[in-house]
């Protein structure tokens, strides 16, 4: 069994400041996220909508949510209601129809671009052509109830850290063009997990996603 507040903590301790630290709790259950609660923890990840939902339902109201997987846009109006922040906006119509649910319910969702920095095709995201398309043209500045907040990537899984670094430098290069077109709210770049979350930190990420160090491992891969 996982100690999670200690693991949490001594996480938590060992990252600089300007780096938030978002626990992902995806499969685990409702109890192991209380223990990270009572340790004072607020900001939980999750990668399935209706599992989100579902332990939102549960847990106290002061938690934020930030949904880190892949969008089904069919799914978005379930999370529309309370979600923190959508990490995982990988195509344009997620955009489109995230702003369409944040107008019904008077909000303005805080989104950032997921961009496919990785190897490997089975990841998700813009690459970069599309991302350049995107933000050029505008597009972007009609969704009013959606505030583009930054970009989240993945780097390949492998234990080659040159490798790794090189695709969170990417990330970070194309995070420091967009920052003035898009303005003073793009600020978050979010890319780090257990594995590899120090060689994102100095490449420059300012927010780390993290499960298996925290909760231990999985079951199941999410
Ligand atoms: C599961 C997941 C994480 C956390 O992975 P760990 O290796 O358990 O830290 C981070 N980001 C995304 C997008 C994930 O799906």
């Amino acid at each position: 069994m996982a100690d999670i507040a200690a693991n949490l903590n001594s996480i938590a301790e060992s990252l600089p400041p300007h780096v938030q630290l978002i626990a992902v709790s995806k499969t685990k259950p409702v109890s192991d996220i209380l223990e990270a609660y009572e340790a004072g923890h607020r900001a939980f990840g999750e990668n399935k909508i209706q599992e989100m939902c579902d332990k939102h339902d549960e847990m106290p109201k002061d938690i934020e949510w930030h949904m880190i997987g892949h969008v089904q846009t069919n799914k978005i109006k379930y999370m529309a209601p309370f979600v923190h922040l959508i990490h995982g906006c990988d195509r344009e119509k997620v955009v489109k129809v995230v702003e369409k649910e944040a107008a019904k319910n008077n909000r303005v969702i805080d989104v950032l671009l997921q961009v496919h920095i990785a190897e490997e095709s089975t990841k998700f995201g813009f690459d970069e052509a599309e991302l350049t398309e995107y933000l050029e043209s505008g597009r972007w500045k009609e969704c009013t109830h959606v505030r583009l907040r930054g970009l989240m990537g993945m780097a390949t899984f492998t234990e080659d850290t040159a490798q790794v670094r090189r695709e969170f430098d990417a990330l970070k290069r194309l995070f420091d063009r967009w920052k003035d077109t898009v303005g003073e709210s793009f600020d978050t770049l979010s890319m780090g997990m257990s594995g590899d979350y120090s060689t994102a930190i100095e490449a420059g990420s300012n927010m780390v996603r993290i499960g298996s160090s925290i909760f231990g491992e999985r079951n199941y891969a999410g």
